[in-house]
């Protein structure tokens, strides 16, 4: 499995030693996803994490990068990638990284594959969908990609 060391050696531009500390062993991979985009498209520009950790089952991810290196294409690009990490996360067992789902314990709700599960299996007929500047989306296990959801199914 990726580990955050072997993260922080593949993107010394973009990650901080430490940056990943909250983030469960389980989402490395989609970390290393998502910076298999965001760290040539950001190099350079001052692209630093804000929040990487778990919240509520998904990784709540937050960065910041100086206004003026903002371009049309990083901007549309950042969207889609930020979103698709999020949506990952609610798809990825954060213990082991095998296709997960919603348990809930208490008050406590993890994502997790049917080994790691603790609790009850959170059951939602509903897609979990993300409205963005071009649309409302929702992810896609079997192409790990965001497809648009039509107006009226949302
Ligand atoms: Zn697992």
């Amino acid at each position: 499995m990726t580990t955050a060391e072997d993260l922080y050696a593949r993107y010394q531009e973009a990650l901080y030693p430490g940056d990943l500390r909250d983030v469960p062993p389980g989402w490395m991979d989609i970390v290393d996803r998502y910076f298999e985009v965001v760290a040539p498209l950001m190099a350079d520009t001052g692209y630093e994490v804000v929040t990487a950790s778990e919240l509520a089952g998904g990784l709540d991810w937050t960065w910041t990068s100086p206004l003026s290196c903002m371009t049309e294409k990083r901007h549309q690009t950042m969207d889609e990638q930020d979103v698709l990490l999020e949506l990952r996360s609610y798809h990825t067992c954060s213990a082991c990284g095998r296709p997960g789902v919603g348990w809930a314990s208490g008050r406590t709700i993890v994502t997790a594959c049917e080994e790691h599960g603790v609790g009850e299996r959170i059951v939602d007929g509903k897609p979990l969908v993300r409205r963005t500047p071009h649309g409302v989306v929702r992810y896609d296990a079997a192409v790990d990609g965001l497809v648009a959801v039509p107006p009226e199914d949302v």
